[in-house]
Formats: C-alpha cells, sequence, structure tokens
C-alpha cells in the first residue's frame, strides 16, 4: 500500500512504504508537472526565542498536493526532485514564494516587523553559479531586506559537496543572506568549516532533542554545539521541541531559539496571521507529542 497515515491522521502518500520502483518513475514524471499545475505549496514554522517567547522567524516547508495521491511530504518527493534537477525551478518557486509571503506579514501583521524568513535548499541549487542571484531577484521581487534571509542547508548536504564554490558563498554573503546549517550534529562539520563557510545558524538536529532526559549523551552533544556556536559567534536553534520537559532542559542548557510542535506544527499561509498575533506561549503538552488541531 502506497499510503500511510499521517500525523494528523490524515492519509499521506509514502513511495518508500511500497518501495516500488515503478512508484518513484510515476511522481517523477507527475513532479515535472506539479508546479505548473499549481500542485505545490508551503506551510510555515515558527522559530521561536525562547527569552520572549515570541517568533522571531518562520520556515517555509514544501508540501505537494498531488491530484490522485493527496498530500505528499518533502522527505518522498525532494530526493526525486534532487536526482532530476527539478529541485532547481522548484526551488527558485519556493524561494520567490516564501519570500514574498513571509514579507507581506512582516509589514502587514502588527509586531511582526522583524520576522526573518527561513527556506531550506538543496545542493544542488547552491552550486548553480547563479544561485546568487535567484536569491537577490527573489529578495528584490518581494521587497524583502536580503539580511532577513536565512538559508538552511542541511549539514549532511554540505559535506557530500566538498567542492562548494567560495565564490558563491561570499557572493550570498555580499548580499547579506545568513547560511543555516540544518540538521547539525549528524555530520561531521569542523570548526574550521563553519568558519570558512560563514554559516549565521546553527540547527540542532531533531534526534539530539528527543533524547533529552533520557540519553545523557544527548545534552552533552547539546553542549558540544553551544560551545562551537559561541566560539564563532552563532545562533544555535534546537529543532523538534514536543514537550516541556525539553525545553527546560533546553533552556538550562543555554539554548535561546526553537522550533517545534511545543509551539506550532507548520501551517499553512492561511494561518500564519492569526497565529502571529495571538500569541506564542504553549499552555497545553500536545497529546503524544503529537502537534495540536486549532
Ligand atoms: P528540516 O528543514 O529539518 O525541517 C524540519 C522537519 O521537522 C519538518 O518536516 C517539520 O515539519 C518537522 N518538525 C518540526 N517540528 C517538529 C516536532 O516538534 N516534532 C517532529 N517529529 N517533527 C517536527 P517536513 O516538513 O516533513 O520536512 C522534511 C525535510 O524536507 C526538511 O527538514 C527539509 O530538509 C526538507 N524540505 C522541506 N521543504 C523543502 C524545500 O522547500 N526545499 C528543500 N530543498 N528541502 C525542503
Ligand atoms: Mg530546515
Ligand atoms: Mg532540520
Ligand atoms: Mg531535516
Amino acid at each position: 500500500e502506497a499510503k500511510a497515515a499521517g500525523g494528523d491522521g490524515s492519509m499521506v502518500y509514502d513511495s518508500r512504504t511500497t518501495g516500488q520502483a515503478a512508484g518513484r518513475l510515476d511522481l517523477q514524471s507527475d513532479l515535472r508537472v506539479a508546479l505548473e499545475r499549481d500542485e505545490l505549496f508551503l506551510e510555515y514554522q515558527p522559530i521561536i526565542e525562547l527569552d520572549t517567547e515570541r517568533a522571531v522567524g518562520l520556515e517555509a516547508l514544501l508540501r505537494w498536493q498531488h491530484g490522485e495521491h493527496g498530500l505528499i511530504m518533502p522527505d518522498t518527493f525532494i530526493s526525486i526532485a534532487e536526482e532530476t534537477g527539478l529541485i532547481v525551478p522548484i526551488g527558485t518557486w519556493v524561494l520567490n514564494k516564501a519570500l514574498a509571503q513571509v514579507q507581506r506579514w512582516r509589514s502587514t501583521v502588527p509586531g511582526a516587523g522583524n520576522l526573518s524568513a527561513a527556506v531550506n535548499i538543496s545542493a544542488r541549487q547552491l552550486v548553480a553559479p547563479d544561485f546568487p542571484e535567484i536569491v537577490h531577484a527573489a529578495a528584490r521581487a518581494a521587497g524583502i531586506d536580503p539580511a532577513a534571509v536565512n538559508l538552511e542547508i542541511t549539514e549532511t548536504v554540505l559535506m557530500e559537496q566538498p567542492e562548494l564554490p567560495l565564490e558563491i558563498l561570499h557572493r550570498l554573503h555580499d548580499l547579506g543572506v545568513g547560511l543555516s546549517i540544518d540538521d547539525f550534529g549528524t555530520g561531521y562539520s569542523s570548526l574550521s568549516y563553519l568558519k570558512w563557510m560563514s554559516a549565521r545558524t546553527l540547527k540542532i538536529d531533531r534526534t539530539f532533542v528527543e533524547v533529552l532526559g533520557s540519553d545523557p549523551n544527548g545534552a552533552s552533544i547539546i553542549e558540544l554545539i553551544l560551545g562551537m556556536a559561541r566560539t564563532l559567534d552563532l545562533v544555535v536553534i534546537a529543532e523538534g521541541v514536543e514537550t516541556h520537559d525539553q525545553l527546560a532542559e533546553l533552556r538550562r542548557l543555554g539554548v535561546r531559539h526553537a522550533q517545534g510542535y511545543l509551539w506550532s506544527k507548520p501551517m499553512p499561509a492561511g494561518r500564519v496571521p492569526d497565529w502571529l498575533q495571538s500569541g506564542t506561549v504553549p499552555t497545553e503538552e500536545p497529546a503524544n507529542g503529537k502537534p495540536q488541531t486549532t
């Protein structure tokens, strides 16, 4: 069966559960037309500043509403988009859409003027020689300050890309956009590599947050990451925070920014303005760490 229960109980198509190459081929040809059929959309998850318990950023997360299979999550189709090269036009669409939507909230929602926009980027996009120009054009079209833009790239993907063109990094840096290392702790980035990259942000992978309280290694890895970040003056964001116990432990360790179902699961764009205005303090723990339905 090609369907599995989604986090919210809905049915979500997952090609991995089929293990069928045919299913992948199918998705591959469907993905080629997904953009023109307007089947792709973004959800947004707030990034919370723990001192103030306010949202300071929004991460755009891509979804695919497939005509036949229903909702398909990025873990199922991003790899297909990367293999086929479709990630380049799709990624450009994501950048333009996300920057325009976030800028709209910055300029219309009271108190949201300083929100940053976090956009996930694949290596294939980052190494394209015109990538800095694509980012520049998207920021200009949206009217957003490039300094409010963070490009997230996963650590393991970065490590597979040793010939990352320094010139592209320099041009992005000159534009003023920030680089975030996503799923940090799962790869082997060294202090010197992070310095060379001039990253702005490290996002602690959810697996280290998940084990807080049960596996003492979780806390020590987070302490190591915080030490690196302090040396290089980087912002640290803990991903996947689901419980008050995890939050308390993260605060104790000195983490100052976080993201997770405890505040909000990724939400459709239409819900963002109300969410931003209604405050962000988590009142109740989501049952079984599952997203709250509102
Ligand atoms: P990511 O960038 O590390 O995003 C975090 C993932 O964790 C998201 O899954 C998010 O919905 C989920 N998450 C957030 N808070 C919690 C929590 O408290 N508990 C749990 N269990 N999960 C949480 P999602 O949306 O399925 O995205 C998966 C990955 O797909 C992303 O990981 C990112 O690497 C990739 N992705 C998403 N959108 C894009 C895109 O536009 N372009 C590219 N290249 N990759 C994307
Ligand atoms: Mg991310
Ligand atoms: Mg991540
Ligand atoms: Mg991830």
